[in-house]
């Protein structure tokens, strides 16, 4: 025997693989050099998941994830292809390299962390609101309404404007600026925290004034905040439930906390920023649940693209989690089923 085909021996097969990744296949059948069955690594079930030995080669009945040991480490060790063909030994092919390239991959930007200024400004303001809101029944029946309870509106600190205010920008903490000023309209105050040090980075205001016809937007988001989504809870190792507003992160995270963390886009269209692509990425599963909308439609032609291992979770009715619920529909259910249903 030669050298070369002595190191044969020594090329990375499918089946090692899987097996180190803590699946047990078993064998079903001996055509085709053997047929092994074991439960897909991302979706889950009993023998969904199927690998041609010989071929080297895998396919999953559920969720359709199919191809050799390369496409494996793509798949699921969320490896890039050059990563991937490092890993099993290979010289990357060129016409791959020429063909990843060509599509836009997804380069997510680094987002600024606020200023001091612009932080302390909206500590006081956030912490003033919070104590508005417990003064003002209105204002807490209107948190009630969408499903919020005391301790929720407590932890994570929403609050009430009950003025319209305009205020100078180098009031608020912006060092360069225009004679523009501030606008911190009346409405129900929702504030984002840093995960690890707990100061606000976002600030967002559902305006109480809006009506259909109105010329400006429902939500007013604070300018100078963090381009980052908002996020309830510690990732840890649970999947991560994508949606679209703040009031729907926070429901589910009030009745299912414990097993999915939050992230609300702030929008459709918006993308992770750096931070959140790396939690998505490393997280075991993603579920979308972004409105029911055209603009939801769009974007997870997007998501599917850029992040293999997210699930679609709508609501079963309502254009939103946040409407379902007002439709009677038990959210803690609806979470745990997305989970019962891989
Ligand atoms: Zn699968």
């Amino acid at each position: 025997m030669d050298g070369l085909s002595r190191y044969k021996e020594f090329t990375m097969q499918l089946l090692d693989l899987i097996q180190a990744d803590g699946l047990v296949p078993k064998k079903v059948a001996s055509t085709n050099g053997g047929e092994y069955h074991c439960p897909c690594p991302r979706c889950g079930g009993k023998d969904r998941f199927i690998i041609w030995d010989k071929v080297n080669r895998y396919l999953c009945r559920r969720c359709e994830k199919k191809g050799d040991i390369i496409q494996y480490l793509r798949d699921f060790h969320m490896l890039s292809y050059s990563a991937a063909c490092a890993r099993v030994g290979t010289e990357p092919k060129l016409s791959q390299l020429k063909n990843i390239a060509q599509r836009n991959v997804f380069e997510p930007k680094v987002s600024e962390f606020p200023s001091f200024g612009w932080r302390q400004s909206a500590s006081e303001f956030i912490k003033r609101c919070h104590q508005n809101l417990f003064n003002n029944s209105y204002a807490v029946g209107l948190f009630l309404e969408r499903g919020f309870n005391p301790k929720t509106m407590k932890s994570c600190q929403v609050g009430w404007n009950p003025h319209s205010l305009w205020i100078s920008r180098d009031q608020w903490g912006f060092s360069n600026n225009e004679h523009k000023k501030l606008w911190l309209p009346k409405g129900l105050v929702l504030p984002t925290f840093d995960a690890d040090t707990n100061e606000p980075i976002k600030l967002k205001i559902r305006r109480d004034e809006w009506e259909e016809t109105d010329q400006f937007p429902k939500y007013v988001e604070i300018p100078g905040g963090m381009q980052t989504p908002s996020r309830y809870g510690k990732v840890l190792d649970k999947p991560i439930m994508v949606v679209e507003s703040e009031f729907d992160a926070i429901l589910i995270s009030q009745v299912a906390g414990d097993i999915v963390t939050c992230m609300a886009l702030g929008g459709a269209s918006k993308r992770p920023d750096a931070e959140a692509h790396a939690l998505l990425m490393r997280a075991p599963l993603i579920f979308f649940s972004l409105d029911v909308d055209s603009a939801g439609a769009i974007a997870y032609q997007w998501w599917k693209k850029v992040y293999p291992h997210v699930q679609l979770w709508l609501p079963p009715i309502g254009k939103s989690p946040g409407d379902a619920y007002l439709a009677g529909i038990d959210l803690r259910e609806w979470v745990k089923d997305a989970n019962r249903n891989l």
